[in-house]
């Protein structure tokens, strides 16, 4: 933590040596925190309750709520860990002791903190800790870090194995930000479309072999022949609703789902509002019927040029004035002819405009796709796939915390990425990036949000805690205001234990 505040933020921190230790008895739970400096232990004592509330937003304490990092050392060794999202929690005090040279640790401003009562101390309970080298705190000392100890305590109560895992991820509170709307349509819903467009309409059996094809201009072909039959503002409310009830059996409790503005400007040659106003209509049924809720991300294409682009985002940001589901913006298409550098304009003026920014990028072209789309200001990555040729970009990533949005199947069946031992999902979550999970075009893929989880767990053989942490990486990813964001991540940290 020192070298970060010392080198990033540029302020004077020392590294000392640290004790921690804690246990619970009864209604009271003991706490101790040690700290070397100048050849003194400091030293805070506190018998806190058991029940603790969370931090509220935008109070004092929620400057605690930050990743951070720091090592242990037993004689030679070294061990580097990070607390990944620590999930602060308030325990009120009721005794304490505080035995810390304040005056020489922070300045004679601050020697009457010694004789203050503290209120509350705060926890990082349950937070996932993550051993990035050296070994693991656990094997160091029981003396070491809160969450840890009580994340252990509860792996005792059940193994991996014996819980039924597609259970268990289905009912995994959890969020999906990269989903096309225009790809979500299911062969049920399909027949529906077709039995109102077509002469005569699809049988069930030719609906679904509209899903099949062999390879990239198959599944443009595919994507074509499904979006042909997408014609007027009701068929998107169709749509949206049946995508909210999809999303929620798979134990999706928010989506950020892109809307193709360009494909309804371009292919439709139309304007956009009656069709806004219709999936407002589908998003607000099946929100209130399914409980899963929607926010839109308008995209537009690259191929199309910069000004195009601006013509997109422009109405989005007229339209969120109406429409506050309406939250970000950001590009798809071919990256080889739309370079993210010819969007700095519109990215810069969309988020005057209060919009969030996304980019697909290394998803068909290298490394210095996603460079471009960092450099606009792109706050989250769509697939990112080639990122691994990078490690610079992998450091910046890592040290950023940009989210990416991966896509794994999609990347497998559009030829992106040739085999699932080349994906680099793993390896990313590995070396400490934002790694969050999701499906792209589901249907379009053979698979939805739930199956990519299913996955990832089987194929990338990611644990259960693993799997938790994707679902809290994806709610923290997304664009929802913070009371919300706690509140998923009380109902992801808690679930299923
Ligand atoms: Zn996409």
């Amino acid at each position: 933590m020192s070298l970060v505040a010392n080198t990033i933020y540029g302020e004077n921190y020392a590294t000392v040596p640290l004790r921690h230790h804690w246990e619970q008895n009864g209604e009271q739970r003991f706490v101790r925190y040690q700290w070397r400096y100048k050849s003194r232990w400091n030293e805070l004592q506190v018998n806190a309750g058991v029940h603790p509330k969370p931090i509220e937003v935008n109070s004092a304490e929620e400057f605690f709520t930050e990743h951070y990092w720091g090592y242990t050392k037993r004689g030679a060794r070294t061990s580097e860990y990070e607390v990944l999202h620590p999930r602060w929690m308030i325990y009120p005090v009721l005794q304490h002791s505080i035995d810390v040279d304040f005056e020489a640790l922070y300045g004679s401003g601050f020697a009457s903190l010694a004789t203050r009562t503290p209120e509350s101390i705060l926890l990082a309970e349950g937070s996932e800790v993550e051993v990035r080298s050296g070994e693991s705190i656990a094997a160091a000392s029981r003396d070491t870090c809160c969450g840890y100890t009580n994340k252990m305590a509860r792996k005792q109560g059940k193994q991996d194995s014996e819980i039924d895992v597609i259970d268990w991820l289905r009912k995994l509170p959890k969020c999906e930000l990269h989903l096309h709307l225009e790809g979500t349509i299911l062969p049920e819903t399909l027949l529906e479309l077709s039995r109102r467009h077509d002469a005569e309409p699809l049988t069930p059996e030719a609906a679904k072999n509209l899903y099949i094809y062999e390879n990239f201009l198959g599944f443009l072909d595919s994507f074509k022949a499904v979006s042909a039959r997408l014609k007027g503002p009701d068929d998107y409310e169709l749509i949206t609703y049946n995508m909210i009830r999809d999303l929620a059996g798979q134990g999706v409790v928010h989506a950020e789902v892109y809307i193709s503005f360009g494909i309804i400007y371009y292919w439709k040659q139309v304007e956009v509002e009656p069709y806004v106003e219709a999936v407002e209509r589908g998003r607000v049924r099946g929100e209130r019927d399914f409980g899963t809720t929607v926010y839109w991300l308008i995209d537009a294409v690259r191929h199309f040029g910069a000004e195009e682009a601006a013509k997109v985002f422009r109405k989005a940001a007229e339209l969120r004035a109406v429409y506050p589901s309406i939250v970000g913006i950001g590009i798809g298409g071919d990256e080889a002819r739309g370079s993210a550098d010819l969007f700095r304009d519109s990215y810069a003026e969309a988020r005057a405009a209060g919009l969030r920014l996304t980019a697909h990028a290394g998803e068909t072209t290298g490394p210095e796709s996603i460079w471009a789309a960092i450099n606009i200001g792109a706050e989250r990555v769509g697939h990112a796939l080639s990122a691994r040729t990078d490690g610079e970009l992998l450091d910046v990533l890592a040290a950023k915390q940009i989210p990416l949005e991966l896509n794994v199947t999609s990347n497998i069946r559009t030829g992106c990425c040739k085999s699932f031992d080349e994906h680099p999902v793993k390896m990313y979550f590995e070396s400490g990036l934002m790694v969050t999970i999701n499906s792209d075009d589901p249907p379009m893929f053979g698979s939805n949000l739930l199956e990519e989880y299913v996955l990832v767990q089987e194929r990338f053989e990611f644990s259960l805690e693993q799997m938790r942490e994707l679902a809290a990486n994806s709610v923290e990813a997304s664009f929802l205001p913070p009371e919300r964001k706690l509140e998923l991540l009380r109902r992801v940290e808690q679930y299923g234990w």
